[in-house]
């Protein structure tokens, strides 16, 4: 450890200063990562230097890399280096959190990180919070927990995330799509809830960004007792940012609610915070205690409330993140990325030639070359292959559009100046 562990790290380190340099898009083929390494598992092992030296050599061309302050496709994100160190200290302790007594510290600092954070975004003080894998995983919890209170179908906007429709699907729920306004947002108007068992409400469409009007939801499902869960996965986190608040107005009607750190709050891959003002709802959909693991603990585990038996010290790096950061470091890096996605729609507003596509509440320009959508593929295209940014793009009112997200904490405006370059340039192409 004390030999190896110095290098792993500096290998970090010079990797974090010279990612914005690499092509952001990994340019191999398929297969050209695994057939770079041997078919048949090692007889002997090698020194760690060996393995460092293949990540160099044989991985990293297969990456594409997230890290880089260039990337602005889908919701862009940042492992930030006290979440990069916090992941080697949960990695050193290899917690496993099946019950409370197998990591009193685990399972607690879950409580103290969810709660510092719903303290953070506003939300109302009790709620159950715990932290899961991704939001996929904490919208497949809410949606067990509201068949579990009542049967029935699922309602969501034809905006909302693919991952209300895999949990339908796994769960064996019928979802309703409901239609949007001009705007992006779920229309209430056309919600008919007789019947249903739940309605998920989006704060952040992935497409555009777009916010449900979650009070009017709410009220209407308090009224039809339906369960409302909210995915904010992407947009929640900028809510720390108090002009931001209105995201999440009529909040406090909602049954669960998925935001993820992982997206724009700096943590690295896996935590999404989850809550629930229902957690009893949830204990019924999903505790199973085999004898084995029967205790005489006081303490609920959070493995009755959700999916995962096992669950690993995730809060270590949401702690290490909250604290080092605080509050006034996270708005920085929310209002940042705001900045930097209103300065490149304010170019796209005044070039000649491009269109607008949504309205840009946080981070995300939608926008188009005027054309055709085998000319903005084609596009898209192009500026990926240069390797020099990395977007992605999506189908808004059957036509298809580009997207830049700003999201990486280490993004400047020089990185958003070389896209809109990029993208000009190929364009005359
Ligand atoms: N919800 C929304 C609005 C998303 O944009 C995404 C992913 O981008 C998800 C849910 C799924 O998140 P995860 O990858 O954490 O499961």
């Amino acid at each position: 450890m004390r030999e190896d562990g110095p290098a792993a790290l500096d290998w970090v380190a010079d990797y974090l200063e010279r990612v914005r340099e690499l092509p952001v898009l990994a340019r191999v083929a398929p297969g050209e990562a695994r057939t770079s390494l041997p078919a048949q598992p090692p007889e002997c092992g090698v020194p760690f230097a060996e393995v460092l030296q293949d990540l160099e050599e044989k991985l990293l061309p297969g990456v594409t890399h997230w890290q880089s302050p260039r990337f602005f496709a889908y919701f862009a994100n940042t492992g930030s280096e006290p979440a990069i160190l916090a992941e080697m200290l949960a990695a050193g302790l290899d917690q496993v959190g099946i019950l409370w007594r197998t990591s009193p510290a685990l399972q607690e600092l879950e409580d103290v990180t969810t709660t510092w954070l719903a303290e953070l975004l506003g939300l109302p003080p009790g709620w159950h919070g715990q932290l899961e894998q991704g939001a996929s995983q904490a919208t497949l919890a809410a949606l067990a927990a509201a068949r579990e209170s009542r049967p029935g179908f699922v309602l969501a906007s034809e905006q909302a995330h693919s991952s209300v429709d895999r949990a339908c699907k796994l769960l064996g729920l019928e979802l309703r799509k409901i239609p949007v306004d001009g705007e992006f947002r779920l229309r209430p108007d056309a919600l008919d809830l007789d019947g249903a068992s739940a309605v998920v409400a989006t704060v952040g469409t992935t497409s555009t960004t777009s916010v449900d009007p979650v009070a009017e939801i709410a009220e209407a499902c308090s009224r039809a007792g339906v369960w409302l869960h909210v995915d904010a996965a992407y947009a929640g986190c900028a809510v720390v940012c108090p002009e931001l608040r209105w995201a999440f107005d009529g909040i406090e009607g909602a049954d669960s609610l998925v935001v993820n750190p992982h997206k724009w709050l700096l943590v690295t891959q896996g935590c999404s915070a989850f809550w629930t003002r229902r957690p009893e709802a949830l204990r019924a959909a999903f505790s199973v205690v085999p004898e084995y693991l029967r205790t005489t603990d006081e303490v609920v585990s959070h493995s009755e409330y959700g999916v995962e038996l096992g669950r690993g010290f995730r809060a270590l790096k949401l702690w290490t993140v909250l604290r080092c950061y605080g509050r006034e470091g996270l708005q920085e890096v929310i209002r940042r990325g705001i900045r930097l996605a209103e300065l490149f729609e304010a170019w796209v507003r005044d070039e000649p030639g491009w269109e607008l596509c949504a309205p840009r509440p946080f981070s995300v320009v939608c926008f188009r070359l005027e054309g055709s959508d085998e000319e903005n593929q084609a596009l898209l295209a192009r500026v990926n292959a240069s390797g020099k940014v990395f977007l992605s793009g999506t189908t808004l009112d059957g036509r298809f559009v580009l997207r830049l997200a700003v999201g990486n904490a280490r993004t400047e405006e020089e990185d958003v100046r070389l896209a809109w370059d990029v993208l000009r340039e190929e364009a005359r192409c």
